[in-house]
């Protein structure tokens, strides 16, 4: 199952809401995938999804705010085998009417009705309303991408109208929300983690909201893991480069002049080095007898090192053997 799916069963399990948020959320469905088909002197209203809990919630919502039984159709997606389509389909004339009346999406003026496939601002009036309506439109028309994979909510339109409507609706809860047109619809979009928490929490979608919120801390956790240790091994590559220069100056000197006619201290230090190559300065500089800290250590390495260098330089010019 899909996140997408995920949130969509969830919100289609919500039931228990006021007829006012009920008729909101139908509204929003209806504009996001249904059509108004004006037939002769008749007009029937279908909506079409994929997703059967959708199908359910819509079907479930007009018998609680209407007392309508719609007619469903099931057909097979001839393309995708597997993927069956309902269609819900209101065909009585009375029922059309009470139905696109109360959700705004006609007016009745002078005996003709006008079809409007647009937000009706009376409809969303109440915070309860504008989420229901989002939700609705989530249902009908919207999509949100694994989190595990990236961050993209969004919700696909018909007409440019109701995509600047539907934005605005989101912005409303302090939303960023963004329209882009994609080939004939236009798309409202979110991109960001916490802007896709934020709608989740619209919705009331709190379970697929919690599991987000997880899989972003996992996230989060992981790059600071990441993080720290690719530190790590550019600090150990450090060291390990460092080593392995000391190594070739103490065995060049040696070959040279002979670790004994160096000075006590940096002698120590050169036969400590030759036996513990992967050691740090600090766990070198506790075999030294007395113990030195890491940057005694470091001083008697660089005086080696810089005998080391006088003595290629000595040698003809030549900086390694
Ligand atoms: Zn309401």
């Amino acid at each position: 199952m899909s996140f997408s799916s995920d949130v969509k069963r969830e919100l289609s399990r919500q039931l228990e809401m006021a007829r006012h948020c009920q008729i909101a959320e139908i509204a929003g469905i209806i504009n996001m995938c249904g059509q108004i088909i004006s037939q002769s002197d008749k007009i029937l209203v279908k909506v079409q999804t994929e997703n059967p809990a959708v199908a359910r919630k819509y079907f479930t919502l007009l018998k609680k705010a209407f007392n309508i039984n719609v007619e469903v159709l099931i057909r097979r997606n001839t393309q995708l085998k597997k993927n069956r389509i309902y269609i819900l389909v209101i065909r009585d004339s009375h029922q059309v009417e009470k139905v696109l009346l109360a959700t705004g999406l006609i007016i009745k003026q002078n005996g003709y009705v006008y079809i409007k496939m647009e937000i009706d601002p009376l409809l969303t009036q109440s915070t309860c309303c504008k989420r229901a309506y989002i939700r609705g439109a989530f249902l009908g028309g919207g999509s949100v991408s694994d989190p595990e994979k990236t961050y993209h909510l969004e919700f696909v339109n018909a007409t440019y109208k109701h995509s600047k409507q539907l934005q605005q609706l989101i912005n409303s809860f302090g939303m960023d929300s963004k329209v882009i047109k994609r080939k004939k619809n236009y798309i409202v979009y979110l991109k960001e983690g916490e802007q896709i928490v934020d709608l989740l929490n619209i919705m009331e979608a709190h379970i697929a909201l919690m599991n987000l919120e997880n899989i972003r801390i996992m996230k989060e956790m992981r790059n600071n893991v990441n993080r720290m240790v690719n530190c790590e091994t550019a600090n150990l590559k450090k060291t390990v480069s460092a080593a392995v220069k000391q190594l070739q100056d103490i065995e060049y000197v040696d070959q040279i002049i002979g670790l004994h006619n160096l000075p006590s201290s940096l002698e120590e230090v050169a036969h400590y080095r030759i036996q513990h190559p992967d050691a740090s300065l600090k766990e070198l500089g506790t075999l030294l007898n007395p113990p030195v800290g890491k940057s005694g250590v470091n001083h008697r390495l660089r005086k080696i090192s810089n005998i080391a260098e006088r003595l290629r330089k000595k040698r003809g010019g030549q900086s390694y053997d």
